[in-house]
């Protein structure tokens, strides 16, 4: 890549002059190749980069007696700008620290894919966590902030949906977490994102076999072809465990100052992050993806199998982060609240084709049914929201089933335990 210039047949000084005046045209960070069978070319062209700026970045003997030598223009400020993938988690906020500290012009992406535990915790703005800031705190902010990483954050929530997570190539991990897919979509939006800004390189926080699956040598190296990135992702923590990206071997990172972080112990990355003085981040692997939980992996895949069409709306997903779910037919499924924000969560998602159910005196879980539920599959909703209130000892219990503009109530026998575990998704 980048512009070649032949100037083979002739000697000293042609071959520096024409270099010097290509070198005016070229863009900033541009690379030159030239070709010489001058052989003081060798020593010349490193002392007319080292005069002007430039990088040097070697030579080779392309036939006998003619050499390619390459070198790349300087950039304007000359600091290398790096975009890292930022979540927020101690891996990605050290890999950014490494940059920072060779002097690399560090920025930040994070890509809001409606899966975040964190975000759903927010919307729920349940008193516990209001009280406790760090639980709702969006972690790639506050890395952002205190590290001084420009952030830039990406509503991709549609798209991710369709293409990533209902529609996998290399399929799920252990739950519903498309990790594989996950990470080449990302990047790939990381890497557009780079080109449009004129930013040098694109790194990760990643670890060569620290996670089972989506970090193993032979996938990280899958993701980044599938990303188109062969040879330019940069992934800082395991940098020397991995073959040099274009950057370490052009200078523009100096690879002998990044890390060889490998393996599942983490013992590495802790000292790094002493170095750093980086003391306060999520416990690893604390959970943060909903696609990664077994219980959102069993909602969704009931989701997925009760809807023909394949598929789905962002609202469904919202649903299924809420409350106790129970599936009574291929149409009809119901959804109690577990606390009293999730009930009032709930309770505004009536509407006329989403019914609601709670015990008349208010004391109880408030439900909603979605589908469209026959008068038996109303009837168990209703023995359901009985079950769930301070009256499930009773024999009857009086119930509302609610609707946007009217509310019907009928009495129930409340449901039993072995119909609870019939039902629960
Ligand atoms: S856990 Fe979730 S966010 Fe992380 S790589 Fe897997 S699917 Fe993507």
């Amino acid at each position: 890549m980048g512009r070649e210039l032949d100037t083979t047949g002739t000697f000293c000084p042609v071959p520096i002059l024409k270099t010097g005046r290509i070198m005016k045209e070229l863009a900033p960070g541009a690379k030159l190749t030239v070709l010489s069978d001058d052989s003081g070319i060798l020593t010349d062209m490193p002392d007319f980069c080292a005069a002007h700026g430039h990088a040097y970045l070697g030579s080779s003997e392309e036939a006998a007696g003619v050499f390619r030598v390459s070198i790349r223009k300087k950039r304007d400020g000359g600091r290398t700008r790096a975009l890292g993938l930022l979540s927020g988690g101690l891996d990605s906020t050290l890999a950014a620290r490494l940059l920072q500290d060779q002097g690399v012009e560090v920025q930040g992406v994070h890509f809001s894919t409606g899966f975040c535990m964190v975000d759903h915790r927010r919307a729920l703005s349940r008193p516990a966590d209001l009280e406790e800031p760090e639980r709702v705190r969006n972690q790639a902010l506050k890395v952002a902030g205190e590290h001084t990483i420009p952030l830039e954050v990406i509503d991709v929530a549609d798209e991710y949906l369709e293409t990533v997570v209902l529609n996998p190539k290399h399929g799920y991990g252990s739950a519903f977490n498309p990790c594989i897919d996950c990470r080449i979509f990302m990047l790939r939006k990381a890497d557009e994102l780079a080109r449009e800004q004129g930013i040098d390189v694109v790194f990760t926080g990643e670890v060569v076999g620290q996670r089972p699956k989506s970090q193993q040598r032979a996938t990280l190296d899958l993701i980044e072809q599938e990303a188109g990135m062969e040879g330019r992702l940069l992934r800082p923590l395991s940098a020397r465990h991995l073959t040099e990206t274009e950057a370490e071997a052009d200078g523009r990172i100096d690879r002998d100052r990044l890390w060889h972080a490998h393996g599942r112990s983490r013992k590495e990355q802790f000292d790094l992050a002493n170095r750093f003085g980086v003391d306060d981040f999520p416990t690893p692997g604390g959970g943060c993806c909903y696609l990664a939980d077994h219980n959102f992996a069993r909602r969704i895949r009931d989701l997925v199998a009760h809807s023909p069409s394949g598929s789905i709306a962002r609202r469904s997903i919202l649903l299924l982060k809420v409350g106790r779910h129970l599936r009574l037919g291929y149409n009809a499924k119901v959804v109690f609240g577990r606390d009293e924000a999730e009930s009032t969560f709930l309770a505004r998602e009536v509407r006329d084709e989403v019914w609601g159910v709670h015990v008349t005196d208010g004391r109880g879980s408030f439900g909603i049914i979605e589908g469209a539920p026959d008068r038996t599959r109303l009837e168990t909703a209703a023995a359901l929201a009985a079950r769930y209130s301070r009256q499930r000892g009773c024999e009857r219990v009086k119930v509302d089933l609610i609707r946007e503009k009217s509310r019907e109530s009928l009495e129930v026998v409340p449901a039993t335990e072995d119909e609870l575990r019939e039902w629960v998704i």
